[in-house]
Formats: structure tokens, sequence, C-alpha cells
């Protein structure tokens, strides 16, 4: 389960100014697309509207056939998990942050998360391990290890439908291999959209969807898409 499809869907902000104009798209259960497009293209839009942070001006979002405005919120946030570009920490412990919305996570499968997440390297160094506090009043933590932090928040949370919001900051190659290697087991099994700023991870996708202008302008597998060029 977790097959998502946007179905002809319109979206403004503003009266005067359409976003999105007609967006088709299918992710079927447990594939991972992959959006791309230039910015101001729509991309992050497509993932507000999943989520219902908006809704559709036209045309309907559907998860497994159910259109989302007609299920609660509150099981809408259990089936989509989110790794946001900017993850924001609690001043609180690793483990706490890692865990955060899983009081029942046991420590075993906080550091079986740790590991997936390829965070193992970040939290030897730390003087307190899992226990050691981040945030502002804490240790400074970068861009790739926060989105590694939300990817093992991901894994706790197991939701069946996964968004992706790639980092734009620019990462050493070794924090972008282990991003992409943590992407790969959280979005394994998993539908999973990903708004892919990095050549690897649109190469990893199973689908890619290149949006511009609010259209959907090529679709198909990285293969695909080069024999057409
Ligand atoms: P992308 O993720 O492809 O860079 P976005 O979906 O963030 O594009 O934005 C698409 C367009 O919508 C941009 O022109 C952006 O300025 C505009 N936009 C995004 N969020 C808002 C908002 N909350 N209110 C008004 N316009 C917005
Ligand atoms: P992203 O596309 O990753 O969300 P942006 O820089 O486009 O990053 O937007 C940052 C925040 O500002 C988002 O929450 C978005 O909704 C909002 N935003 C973007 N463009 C506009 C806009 N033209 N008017 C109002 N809010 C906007």
């Amino acid at each position: 389960s977790g097959r998502v499809r946007f179905e002809d869907v319109h979206f403004r902000y503003h009266p005067d100014r359409p976003i999105l104009e007609g967006i088709s798209l299918e992710i079927p259960a447990g594939q991972k697309v992959a959006v791309v497009g230039p910015s101001g293209a729509g991309k992050s839009t497509l993932s507000r509207l999943l989520f219902r942070f908006y809704d559709v001006d036209q045309g309907r979002i559907t998860i497994d056939g159910q259109d989302i405005r007609a299920v609660t919120q509150d099981s809408l946030r259990r089936a989509i998990g989110v790794v946001p570009q900017d993850t924001v920490l609690f001043n609180e412990s690793i483990a706490y942050n890692i865990a955060y919305g899983r009081p029942e996570a046991t420590p075993e499968e906080i550091r079986e998360a740790v590991r997936l997440a390829h965070l193992e390297d970040f939290v030897s160094r730390l003087p307190k391990g899992l226990d050691t506090v981040v945030g502002e009043r804490g240790l400074k933590v970068s861009g790739g290890e926060k989105q590694r932090i939300a990817i093992a928040r991901m894994l706790l949370k197991d939701p069946p439908i996964l968004v992706f919001d790639e980092a734009t900051s620019s990462l050493d190659s070794r924090s972008e291999k282990a991003i992409l290697a943590a992407l790969n087991e959280v979005a394994a099994r998993r539908t999973t959209l990903v708004i892919a700023h990095r050549l690897s991870t649109v190469m990893d996708a199973d689908n890619i969807v290149v949006l511009e202008n609010g259209r959907v302008i090529e679709q198909g597998t990285h293969l695909e898409l080069l024999a057409r060029d």
C-alpha cells in the first residue's frame, strides 16, 4: 500500500498567479520518484499539497485510491513522513531528537536507526554519544547531520509514504554519500517522493519527473529520459 496519485492538480497561492497547472503523476506503492526542475517550478508545493498544508484548487490527490481530503489529518500524518530541507532540532539529546513522537522506541531501536541512517561515526565522536544535547544551547549540527537525524526519526516512525526534500546546500562528497545511503535505507519498500537536487539522487530513483513552470514536461526512468535527448 501507499500508491500516490496526483490527478490533474491545479494550485495557486494567489488568485492571479497559477503555480501548478494540471499535474498528473503516479508513484506506485514502494517506488521512489525524484522530482527535478528549476527553482520556483513548484516542487515544494507538490509536497505541501500531499500532506495538506494546502489543498488543491482543482483535481485531486489520492493515496491507494482514496482522496486525501477524505482522510483525517491524524491518519495522513501517520501515513506520510517528511524529511524537510532544514530540520529544526530540539535543544535536547540526539536520542530525544531521533525518538521524538515515539515514546515507545527502545534504546536498541534507536541505535539501529542510528546505524541505518549512517550516523554511527557522528555519534561516536560526541562526548556523551546519544545523550549529547544539540541545538542552539548545545552542540552545533551540520545540515547533512540534521537530515540524517530526520531520516533516523523516519526509520522509527516507519510511514508507508516518505517525502524527502533534499538539501540544496553544498555538502562534502562523504556526507553526500552518507545521506544517499541513509535515504536508500528509509526509502526501501516505501513510496517515496524526493525533491532532488543532486544527480546521484536522481540516478537512483525508479522514475524521474521534470517540473517546469508548474507542469510536468518529462517523465520516465533515467534511461528513458537519456534516450529521448
Ligand atoms: P520549488 O520547490 O520548485 O523551488 P516552490 O514550490 O517552492 O518551487 O514554489 C513555486 C512558486 O510558488 C515560486 O514562485 C514561489 O515563490 C511560490 N510560492 C511558494 N510558496 C509560496 C507561498 N507560501 N505563498 C506565495 N507564493 C509561494
Ligand atoms: P522551499 O521552496 O524549499 O520551501 P523557499 O525559499 O521557496 O523554500 O520558501 C521558504 C518559505 O517561504 C516556504 O515556507 C514558502 O512557503 C515561503 N514562500 C516562498 N515563496 C513565497 C512567496 N512568494 N510568498 C510568500 N511565501 C513564500
